[in-house]
């Protein structure tokens, strides 16, 4: 089912949702279902699964150190379709312009038709990690606003190279990027809110936000959004804190500001698990302010580990 019709069907029920990412190479899909497990009793309607970026490795080959190019998380469409069918819940991969082509993000999409995936979020990608901006990959798409243009062709019959196939066309329900506290390259929040209204206009059917950890940053957020006719729904995404560090690595990865008393509560922590601790009723109580709020969908970054979503689950839902 899309993901705007299980919103419609809650009739204004906050559903609980969550993020996870794939395993490294090497692993097995195990540890991911022992993390999800613990989640399954708040049913959520709907899972998604990241989509890392390729990056360089060194390969010591002959005393020479080789650069090779791989992407270290590889699996994304295989782990929606063994989760949708272990769990028969919908399963939302993220497909990204960068180190795409469009004609591999077509065989990608063809590929999630035939597997019943009818969900997506459409995604820029960020820059390589050895790269200071992003660039796009030859015969590959520079913003997210140009695959959610790619998609919505697809869901109207029309393939690459003026192939037109309307019987047989696509269904899919997409969803794109928000940022409440601004894309970290956008030069202004008012810039960037009109890039969001340009993937909607372009067919994107609801929003996941960025993280964020002032609730008031979103509700203007979304004041904002309606304000330029942007009227799909959008959902928050949590993270909770779970390490000291996040401290420092939140702010710079991702262009956000922490709350001063948050900040207070971490730096008084002597051990990371008194940090996850604080981040966890942290994130309880900034769920239950949206929850109350009304919001469609509390959707959780679980970074792969579900212990602390379970314990804010548990007492928000
Ligand atoms: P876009 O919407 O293309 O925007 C990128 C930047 O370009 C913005 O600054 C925007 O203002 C600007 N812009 C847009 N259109 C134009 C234009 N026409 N002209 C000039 N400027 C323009 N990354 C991953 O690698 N894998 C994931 O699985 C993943 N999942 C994510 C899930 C969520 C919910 C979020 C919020 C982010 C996720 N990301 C993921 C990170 C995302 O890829 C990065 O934030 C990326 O830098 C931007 O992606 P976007 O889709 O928002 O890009």
């Amino acid at each position: 089912m899309k993901i705007t019709d299980h919103i419609k069907n809650a009739n204004g029920k906050t559903l609980f949702s969550f993020e996870i990412v794939p395993p490294k190479k090497g692993n097995n899909i195990q540890e991911l279902y022992n993390n999800i497990d613990p989640l399954m009793e708040f049913n959520p309607p709907f899972i998604d699964v990241t989509t890392s970026r390729e990056e360089y490795v060194y390969v010591e080959k002959s005393g020479l150190l080789d650069r090779k190019l791989t992407r270290m998380r590889p699996g994304t469409l295989g782990i929606c379709a063994a989760i949708k069918h272990k769990y028969e819940v919908d399963t939302v991969p993220h497909v990204l312009c960068g180190g795409f082509t469009k004609e591999e993000t077509e065989y990608l999409l063809v590929d999630c038709q035939f597997l019943g995936i009818n969900n997506v979020m459409a995604l820029r990608g960020d820059a390589m990690s050895h790269q200071k901006y992003f660039s796009p990959s030859k015969g590959g798409h520079e913003y997210a606003s140009q695959l959610v243009a790619q998609i919505q062709d697809l869901n109207g019959g029309k393939y690459l190279h003026d192939v037109v196939e309307p019987e047989n066309a696509a269904d899919f329900c997409i969803g794109v990027a928000g940022y409440p506290e601004k894309h970290l390259e956008a030069p202004s929040l008012q810039t960037d809110l009109k890039r969001l209204k340009e993937k909607v206009d372009a067919g994107a059917d609801y929003v996941v936000t960025q993280m964020f950890f002032d609730n008031k940053k979103y509700f203007e957020f979304v004041e904002a959004a309606k304000k330029i006719g942007i009227n799909v729904p959008i959902i928050p995404g949590i993270k909770p804190l779970a390490v000291k560090r996040h401290l420092q690595i939140l702010p710079q990865v991702f262009r956000i500001d922490l709350p001063e008393t948050l900040i207070n509560e971490v730096s008084k922590c002597k051990t990371n698990k008194d940090v996850r601790q604080v981040g966890v009723e942290f994130a309880i109580a900034q769920s239950k302010e949206l929850l109350a709020a009304g919001v469609p969908v509390l959707h959780y970054y679980s970074m792969g580990k579900s212990s602390n979503i379970k314990e804010i689950a548990k007492q928000v839902f």
